[in-house]
């Protein structure tokens, strides 16, 4: 059985070339990514036993990226092939360095049910990620019983607030099942744009706080090139980013997400115990994921492997 096990969206982003609008653009470019997908593929790169639990269709796309997760050592017994939808498309423009504008098919991602989903299989690793991608559609219900049957057995669950506000039909609707999410889970990724959304403060520390308060019991605040922050209720503090030549941000999100499930997959006591350098350490090991990811162009292509991690961990010192 995987010791992560990750649940959500895998899917063809269709990118307009850089500068071009959607109406404009008169050819698009495939791209395997989906956040999920990227957080799989990160922690594997890593060197963890990861499981992957989402839909694509039966079709060229589907089993493009079935085959890209298993080429990884993802465990796909849990993506399934469904007949009654393609697999999910995101056409993705940047006609702007400041605008990204995104069309986006659901297909066979909205299809996860509650009945299929695999009970033991979720309670048995240690840790379990989701995002907020699969709560705007039909898979709401199997995204949450997924995550409590985790919490309920112990584990840390990682939930990647991710907002995408392209995804959903308002915003109102997006906080209801994103708080209900976060109700689910016991540790919480978010920037500091989802800070402001869910607590009305883009203040890490005082965000932060508010989440603990609600029941949180481990959040994690990514700031970009400032590195991170985080709090499980009796310790705090930030944790500054490596310093790269950045190239391209997207992913590094992910692999930050990637870099912490792959340190609590060791983890068996409760993060509310960790102490201030223990959390130190994992969040330093995360911000290097995340900065590695940025020095590369594309998210899954660019995410690291477990050596270049180490090798940035130890030319700061931070590994002997
Ligand atoms: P998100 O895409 O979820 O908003 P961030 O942009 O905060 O995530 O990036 C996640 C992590 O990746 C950060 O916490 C940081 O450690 C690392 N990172 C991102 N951008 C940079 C950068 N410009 N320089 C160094 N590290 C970065």
């Amino acid at each position: 059985m995987p010791e992560i096990v990750i649940l959500g969206e895998v899917l063809i982003d269709l990118f307009a070339e850089k500068g071009v609008s959607l109406r404009s653009a008169k050819a698009l470019f495939p791209s395997p990514g989906g956040a999920p997908a990227n957080v799989a593929v990160a922690a594997a790169r890593l060197g963890a036993d990861v499981g992957f639990i989402g839909k694509v269709g039966v079709d060229d796309f589907g089993e493009v990226l079935s085959d890209l997760l298993s080429g990884e050592g993802i465990n796909t017994t849990y993506l399934a092939a469904d007949p009654r939808a393609p697999t999910m498309l995101s056409l993705v423009a940047a006609p702007s360095s400041e605008e990204q504008h995104f069309i986006i098919y659901n297909g066979a991602s909205a299809l996860l049910s509650v009945e299929e989903l695999p009970q033991g299989y979720i309670a048995a690793a240690n840790v379990f990620v989701y995002g907020s991608a699969t709560l705007a559609s039909d898979s709401l219900a199997a995204t949450l019983q997924a995550a409590r049957w985790a919490t309920e057995a112990g584990k840390h669950v990682i939930f990647d607030v991710n907002l995408r506000p392209a995804l959903w039909p308002d915003l109102e609707t997006a906080r209801q099942r994103i708080e209900a999410a976060v109700a689910s889970a016991t540790i919480i990724k978010l920037n500091e744009r989802e800070s402001k959304f869910l607590t009305g403060t883009g203040d890490a520390t005082q965000g932060s706080r508010e989440l603990i308060e609600r029941g949180v019991h481990l959040c994690c605040v990514s700031l970009g090139a400032d590195g991170a922050y985080f709090d499980n209720g009796t310790v705090s503090g930030y944790v500054p980013a490596f310093k790269v030549q950045v190239v391209d941000t997207t992913g590094s999100g992910d692999a930050f997400v990637a870099g912490l499930a792959y340190q609590l997959s060791g983890l068996t006591m409760p993060v509310k115990q960790l102490d201030e350098p223990t959390l130190q350490t994992m969040v330093s090991f995360a911000n290097a994921c995340g900065a590695l990811a940025a020095t590369r162009l594309g998210a899954m292509s660019a995410l690291p492997s477990r050596d270049a991690v180490e090798q940035m961990l130890r030319n700061s010192n931070l590994l002997r």
